[in-house]
């Protein structure tokens, strides 16, 4: 399969690594939001967030904040957002897992502000019906 990630993870590919362990491995975006944009994946390759097992999950997401505390200590950030994009709608680029870790600072210039919506009458509920409905038990 031909996949960026998964070259970056087997050395064919280089890229700045921070820390790897047996099961994750984080290094800096190339096209940073802020300088020090980190991401962290699963060594094993995974479309997204939803194919990703729990154990492979939890140890991403126990490096995510490992990584990210880093960023914040060696950075001074002001603080830090951490997203996944999952589908191309999302904006995901890369089809193997990721969190990003994007270091913030008060001046920055990354400000996206979304247009809010407001729900109508009974309009929350149906939305919540449809979730719980799917929720996993
Ligand atoms: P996403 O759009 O959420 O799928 O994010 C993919 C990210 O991977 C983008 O921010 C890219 O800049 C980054 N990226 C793509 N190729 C590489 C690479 N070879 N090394 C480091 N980061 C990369
Ligand atoms: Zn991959």
């Amino acid at each position: 399969m031909d996949c960026i990630f998964c070259d970056i993870v087997s050395g064919k590919e280089k890229a700045e690594i921070i820390y790897q362990d047996e099961n994750v491995i984080s290094f800096l975006d190339i096209r940073p939001i802020n300088y020090g944009h980190a991401l962290v994946i699963p060594k094993t390759h995974y479309e997204n967030f939803h194919a990703v097992s729990p154990e492979d999950l939890n140890s991403v997401i126990s490096v995510t904040q490992k990584v990210a505390d880093a960023v914040n200590k060696g950075l001074s950030t002001d603080g830090i957002n951490i997203i996944a994009n999952n589908g191309v709608a999302s904006g995901q680029t890369i089809f193997h897992f990721h969190f990003h870790i994007i270091p913030r600072f008060k001046t920055d210039a990354f400000n996206y502000r979304p247009v809010l919506k407001s729900y109508g009458s009974g309009q929350m509920k149906e939305f919540a019906d449809k979730i719980r409905i799917a929720v996993k038990k």
